[in-house]
């Protein structure tokens, strides 16, 4: 809200009149999306931890984040000969009630000097049981004077999703400062006050300060539960916002032309004939649909759904023919490289025999190779191009551009879907289409995607092989190795995938890796590959092909490679800390096996100390392969209460949000959705849009 005298709100400010806010943290925050100091305040913690007391070594229990004040007994630098790093910084600490292990496999001098003999320190992290003791691999540390310690905090410490090179302490002194200012001055309400009212909601100030600086006992425990008043309002606010945005949207897609496609049988049998598979009835059924979208008079906007292995990406291909030869250009965005190239396999093997230029456009093609290919797509030579979404943002001039698919399109946020439809020619909107695995429940996918048409895949193709999945604790992981072993003796192939939620990708990745270097220290008979999100592309690609092409035995991976990766010949998963992951994304990593001919497995492979919810969310998963049944248990038992910290990660891109867990408030945002529709709250909910969606895209409604 501007002042009367004409100098902007505070909020609106730029970052870097802030403290600890240089050149280059302010490019890291722009990356976060945030670009002023309101974003800041909306850039809500991710989790919070309780770190309010000390957990004596003796009680600690492998599998759960602790807090520990202990002495140096002895630290030490050792050289490895595995693995990416050489160095490996080990202590141990110990309080009068045990010993714990400490380990380092990146560090600095700073880090180094804090580990000196009789040292008392103050560390938080995981701990691990590993080889009969208990670890914590890189604990914050903090130094203490064991007769005077800093005092713990009172309430809970928030954590800030993040990025990496902007650690979680400056990321927290930087918003201190906007804090300390909301406390003082406020910022503007964005909601109809009748309806904060109505509803008992706290006004936007409040609920923001409560957020990132929870002050009471009573207050802590609320949040904990994600019960809080603060975060109620929020939700509906961040989910009322999304409908606004994509409501607006839709109306406006559906006033715009389409491309003309006229339906074309005879290229549709040619190639459904050639297919080494009948199509199956549900494969036949959307097909239609998306048809019959064509003849419409309006643009397609279509949401595909299909569990795992459903067969969604022939369906697209067959999808494209009619657009090609009414003269258009299709194109199909893919989440990763790594499925961007399984497709263009994919769609090479089934088009180009019909005569169709098919082209990829991979982050790789420099110079020439990448010239080659954009001047054929600005020609319309190349019919089908197939790449990443950050391909097609990067300036590609197509010719003629007449239907997107998006695959995997829960991985896409809204305010992405919304800034797509730039390549399409003057005055025409391209047609849509839009194919997610996510299971989400009928009602919850119209509320969402309020802006999309809706069909299902609701079959798989016969013959799929049910995939056995077992729960297993980390006290069998050697018996374990050595299944996996005997798998690959027998020539089969192992995912190994490792999973952490946390602020920083940067984590998942040393898990992966270390497991990596685990793994060929111990199988020195097999071949191990490994892909992680902090790799280059060229190194992904390359250790996605070796695995298919049975020159790697197990692939350790990051849940990079959740979505769409077929190697029929892998026929185990094993997924560690499963009970990190939404059912639903374990759900879609054990899709990955269960392909081909081989009996296939998923292994869950769990702490020794899982809680009683956790296991039964393990047991839906282990009981059922349905999809929707998964998705819809999941909702039941988390609807009893979560956990501190649990998010569906992988899913839209809510800051606050969870479809699955928040489904009681969708009356509550349509209701608010429908209000801020009217013309007296035009201003309030560009503002809205504004907070929640970003600044990319015009909201202004066309005629
Ligand atoms: P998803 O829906 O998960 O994207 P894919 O499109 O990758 O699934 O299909 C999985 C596998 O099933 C592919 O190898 C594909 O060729 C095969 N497939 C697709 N449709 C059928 C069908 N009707 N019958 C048999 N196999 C099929
Ligand atoms: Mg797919």
């Amino acid at each position: 809200m501007p002042a009367s005298n004409g100098i902007e709100h505070w909020s609106e400010q730029d970052l870097r009149y802030l403290k600890g806010v240089g050149p280059r943290v302010e490019e890291k925050l722009h990356k976060l999306g945030l670009n002023n100091q309101r974003d800041l305040l909306f850039h809500l913690p991710l989790r919070y931890e309780d770190r309010t007391f000390v957990t004596p070594i003796g009680s600690l229990q492998p599998g759960r984040r602790c807090q520990i004040e202990a002495e140096v007994l002895h630290a030490g630098v050792h050289f490895r000969r595995v693995g990416r790093s050489r160095r490996l910084l080990a202590a141990k600490l110990a309080d009068n009630t045990g010993v714990v292990a400490i380990r380092f496999f990146y560090f600095n001098a700073n880090q180094q000097k804090l580990f000196e003999k009789g040292n008392w320190l103050r560390c938080f992290g995981e701990v691990r049981a590993a080889q009969g003791e208990l670890e914590m691999i890189h604990p914050e540390v903090e130094l203490i004077d064991p007769d005077n310690p800093s005092p713990l905090p009172q309430t809970l410490t928030p954590i800030y999703p993040t990025t990496e090179g902007l650690h979680q302490l400056s990321i927290k002194r930087i918003l201190q400062q906007v804090i300390d200012k909301l406390k003082t001055d406020g910022i503007a309400e964005t909601l109809p006050q009748a309806w904060l009212d109505e509803n008992k909601f706290p006004d936007i100030s409040s609920a923001m300060l409560r957020l990132h600086s929870p002050q009471s006992k009573s207050d802590s425990d609320l949040i904990a539960s994600n019960q809080h008043p603060a975060q109620y309002r929020f939700i509906v606010e961040e989910l009322a916002a999304h409908r606004l945005a994509l409501l607006q949207r839709r109306r406006q897609i559906r006033s715009r032309r389409r491309p003309a496609i006229e339906p074309d049988q005879d290229l549709l049998e040619e190639l459904t004939q050639s297919l080494p598979f009948e199509l199956t009835g549900a494969q036949q059924r959307v097909l239609a649909d998306l048809m019959q979208d064509f003849a419409a008079g309006k643009p397609m906007i279509r949401l595909v759904q299909g569990d795992v292995g459903s067969g969604k990406t022939v369906v697209a291909a067959l999808a494209c023919l009619p657009v090609i030869r009414s003269g258009y250009q299709a194109a199909l965005m893919a989440p990763t490289e790594i499925l961007a190239e399984q497709h263009y396999q994919n769609f090479l093997q089934w088009l180009e025999p019909l005569g169709i230029c098919v082209v990829n456009l991979m982050g790789a093609d420099k110079g020439k190779k990448r010239a080659q290919k954009t001047a054929m797509i600005a020609s319309g030579e190349a019919q089908v191009v197939i790449g990443t979404h950050a391909l097609f943002q990067a300036s590609v001039e197509f010719n003629r551009l007449g239907f997107i698919i998006f695959d995997e399109q829960h991985r896409f946020g809204v305010d992405q879907r919304l800034a797509l439809q730039r390549k399409t020619r003057d005055g025409e909107m391209a047609h849509q289409l839009i194919m997610t695995a996510t299971p989400i429940p009928r009602t919850l996918a119209m509320s969402i995607y309020a802006d999309l048409d809706y069909s299902q895949i609701d079959e798989l193709p016969p013959g799929r092989k049910p995939v056995t999945t077992s729960i297993v604790s980390e006290q069998q992981r050697s018996s374990l190795i050595q299944r996996v072993a005997q798998s690959c003796a027998e020539g089969g192939q192992v995912y190994w995938v490792c999973t952490l939620i946390d602020e920083s990708e940067a984590l998942q990745c040393e898990a992966a890796e270390l497991t990596y270097e685990s793994l060929c220290q111990q199988l020195p008979q097999l071949s191990v590959g490994l892909v992680h999100g902090r790799m280059k592309s060229a190194q992904k690609e390359a250790a996605i092909a070796a695995f298919k092409q049975g020159e790697t035995h197990i692939l350790v991976a990051t849940t990079v490679i959740e979505v769409g990766v077929d190697v029929p010949n892998a026929s185990i998963m094993i997924i560690e800390n499963p009970e990190r992951l939404g059912l639903a994304q374990i759900h879609q990593l054990r899709g990955r096996v269960g392909r081909g001919m081989r009996e296939s497995y998923c292994i869950l492979l769990v702490k020794n100390s899982l809680g009683e919810l956790a296991r039964t969310r393990l047991e839906i998963i282990r009981s059922t392969q349905d999809g929707f049944a998964i998705a819809e248990k999941d909702l039941e038992i988390r609807g009893a209460g979560e956990v501190l910290g649990t998010r569906q990660t992988g899913d839209m891109s809510f800051r606050i949000a969870d479809l699955m867990r928040d489904q009681k408030w969708f009356p509550q945002v349509e209701i608010l959705a429908k209000m801020m529709q009217q013309p007296e709250y035009a201003k309030v909910r560009a503002e809205l849009l504004r907070n929640w969606i970003g600044e990319r895209q015009d909201y202004t409604e066309v005629g």
